[in-house]
């Protein structure tokens, strides 16, 4: 079996980013699943790894227009204290989801001023995957219909 559309694909990966920073891993005890075709990972990943096998390894280099997208200025905002809730302790870091599901992090604050980013965390950043397939299955009917994996063997673990 290789990696196409409609297969659940288990992997170990290394995520780096440009000076060698490990972000995010994952192996053989804690496989990451998905289901390839569905746009759950970053689009330069998922076409890398059409086509792949059990057993495959693979280095991966994603650009920002390929992986999280480009750093946008116009999503990094200046707002005012008095639009969060007066009880909240506002500290750099804090994280917030804004109108339309928007999610932004603080990034300074300077008096009445609250200054903010809307970015992704990762984007801009040219992403560098080690990558190794360890599974393939066909996904269950549901899988295809809510457009992610499930659990082990397709077991739904999840609210929707
Ligand atoms: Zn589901």
């Amino acid at each position: 079996m290789i990696i196409q559309s409609g297969k659940v694909v288990q992997l170990g990966y290394v995520l780096k980013d440009s000076d060698g920073e490990i972000l995010d891993e994952s192996d053989a005890q804690r496989p990451f699943a998905y289901l390839h075709g569905a746009h759950q990972i970053v689009p330069g990943l998922e076409n890398a790894l059409e086509g792949l096998k059990p057993g495959d390894k693979k280095n991966v280099t994603v650009e920002p227009k390929e992986g999280y997208g480009e750093l946008d200025p116009k999503l990094k905002l200046v707002v005012k204290r008095r639009q969060f809730d007066a009880s909240v302790q506002l500290e750099p870091g804090m994280q917030f989801e804004g109108d339309h599901g928007m999610v932004f992090v603080i990034e300074k604050l300077e008096g009445e001023n609250v200054h903010i980013d809307g970015n992704h965390p990762l984007a801009g950043e040219t992403l560098h995957f080690a990558v190794e397939v360890l599974q393939i299955r066909d996904a269950t009917e549901e899988e295809k219909t809510h457009g992610h994996s499930h659990g082990p063997g397709g077991a739904h673990d999840h609210e929707h």
